[in-house]
């Protein structure tokens, strides 16, 4: 029976949550496919209760598996939710990577600063540029974002064209790099789009995301009134954003000061690739002092509240160079990622507390969006006229209003899918199947399964402590001296009064004494009654069980 040849499409990321975008495609028979991957992002765990865990990973078992049929991964832009787990993962897959210049310095630079990182060849290809992978012919189409160079990629196959939009917003004046090729798209939408694989973040927004140039408007006039000195944090990879605050600073004859080495790395990147072209130098955080407060404007990183970044060292007066006072202005060009509020308010307050004038996008226009609004998804499907939809990109109530826009709009097919889904794009649209999909963690330098004990124990511990207890038994099953107890993490008292201590060293000699005799002479007996009775006699003071190891010697 000759087997039918097929499209099929598999998010392995990025679908329901925020961040860790993944996605997959393939041409073949139902039996074997040839792949291509678009992007390898990381997500960021604060949001979540992770003890110790701060990058969370794709699982690419999948492609592991496949990496033989795997004809390369290309990225669509340099930020971390597209591109942040590539070095960790390339080893396992050890492919070639397509990006455009800015993405390839970038991860570059990235890699030159980690230590182990491997060497990763990377195809760069000129923006608007076309490259053969395997069997799929890649167009990258610029478009507008919040860092320079993302690009939509048009992917066409045998088997028909699929636009995968990759982050992008219309963005008329984009103040950096080019705006959203819509010639381009138009044409796509001549030539037949078989799918639209889009972007959902902003789905639930009306209207039109305001361009970048009204915010440099902004930022200029609070960087030209402020009576004393200036900093302003933001996302250090919006290249655009840094360039409207040092053509801000250098019309009210301010110098620019970086803080943080992330906002250095761009820096150096931006001026590599060109994008500081006419830019003045900027100093560094050491001549920041020299500086009387009218002349400087200090441009630092931790937007975010991170807790080792610039801002929120200043704002608890603990940087080595940087200092403000009473009078000082601070803009927030940046938005709040869902999950560090509370880290950015410790440092909103942190500044308020000083008397220092903090300035966000609540009150001025000081930050915009890189994703697209709903007319600006309308405008696109208007565009390219795509017969099958796939929402990607967003959490489910995203994913879900651009679903419901699309079916408004009369595209004839909608596909809802989740991560892991196999969905068949061309002949026969729909979800056939289920590869593996999920998460690992990356802890410290290891990368560790998320259903692993580790963050279970971790989160117990942070929760209730722990006890440790030494026992030294005599073959016959004695005593050879009393207990040793050890406890991290547990109150010096229990509820009546009574040292936890004593309470567990009773406990102890209690689960041994009515121990059988014959079962003394067993360290695991010893060892499973004596735990037992050490936390639920904990628990019964204390109202809560701590985690309990017994070790048991023979001597
Ligand atoms: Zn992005
Ligand atoms: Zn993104």
């Amino acid at each position: 029976m000759a087997s039918t040849q097929q499209l099929v499409f598999a998010p392995l990321g990025g679908i329901g949550e925020i961040g860790m975008n993944v996605s997959i495609y393939g041409v073949g028979d139902n039996r074997s496919h040839s792949w291509l991957a678009v992007d390898l992002g990381v997500s960021f765990a604060a949001e979540e209760h992770l003890p110790g865990i701060e990058l969370i990973l794709p699982d690419i078992r999948y492609l592991v598996e496949e990496r033989r049929s795997l004809a390369g991964i290309v990225l669509t832009h340099a930020h971390e939710d597209h591109f942040g787990a590539l070095i960790d993962l390339w080893p396992q897959l050890k492919v070639p990577v397509y990006a455009t210049p800015f993405t390839a310095a970038l991860l570059e630079a990235k890699r030159a600063s980690e230590p182990g990182a491997p060497e990763i060849p990377v195809t760069v290809v000129p923006l608007g540029g076309r490259v053969k992978i395997g069997p799929f012919d890649v167009e990258f189409v610029s478009v507008a974002h919040s860092i320079p160079e993302s690009n939509a990629l048009i992917i066409r196959t045998p088997l028909g064209c699929v636009l995968h939009t990759g982050d992008w917003k219309i963005d008329p004046t984009p103040t950096l790099g080019v705006p959203t090729d819509e010639a381009k798209l138009r044409k796509l939408g001549e030539e037949g789009c078989l799918a639209l694989v889009g972007d959902s973040t902003n789905a639930v927004r009306e209207g039109r995301s305001p361009s970048e140039a009204d915010v440099a408007k902004t930022i200029a006039e609070l960087i030209g009134t402020a009576p004393r000195r200036v900093a302003v944090t933001t996302f250090a990879s919006n290249v655009a954003r840094l360039r409207a605050v040092a053509d801000a600073a250098r019309a009210a004859d301010r110098e620019v000061v970086l803080v943080g080495r992330a906002m250095e790395r761009i820096a150096q990147v931006a001026r590599e690739t060109g994008y500081f072209d006419g830019v003045q130098e900027f100093r560094s955080a050491e001549f920041y002092g020299h500086l009387p407060p009218d002349k400087v404007v200090a441009l630092c990183t931790g937007s975010q509240g991170e807790a080792r970044a610039a801002l929120a060292r200043i704002a608890q007066d603990q940087h080595p160079n940087v200092t403000l006072c009473k009078g000082d202005r601070v803009i927030f060009s940046a938005r709040s990622i869902p999950g560090n509020e509370k880290a950015i308010g410790r440092v909103l307050n942190g500044l308020i507390d000083q008397g220092i004038e903090v300035i966000t996008d609540r009150t001025h226009l000081v930050h915009v969006s890189g994703h697209p609004r709903r007319a600006e998804l309308e405008e696109l499907i208007g565009w390219v006229k795509p017969k099958i939809l796939i929402p990607a990109h967003g959490e489910a109530l995203h994913l879900h209003e651009h679903a419901s826009l699309a079916r408004k709009l009369g595209v004839p097919t909608v596909i809802e899918c989740r991560n892991g889904d196999l969905v068949e794009l061309a002949p026969e649209p729909g979800i056939i199947d289920e590869v593996p999909a999920g998460r690992v963690y990356k802890d410290g330098m290891v990368l560790i399964e998320a259903d692993a004990r580790t963050i279970a124990d971790r989160r117990r511990l942070s929760f209730a402590g722990a006890i440790s207890v030494a026992m030294a038994l005599t073959e016959g099953g004695e005593l050879a001296a009393d207990p040793e107890i050890d406890m991290i993490g547990i109150p010096e008292r229990g509820r009546d009064g009574a040292l936890m201590s004593n309470i567990a060293f009773d406990a102890i000699m209690e689960a041994f004494e009515t121990l059988p005799r014959p079962r003394r002479r067993d360290p695991d007996s010893v060892s499973d009654a004596v735990r037992g009775a050490v936390r639920s006699a904990i628990a019964q003071t204390w109202g809560k069980k701590p985690m309990c190891h017994v070790h048991v010697l023979t001597v």
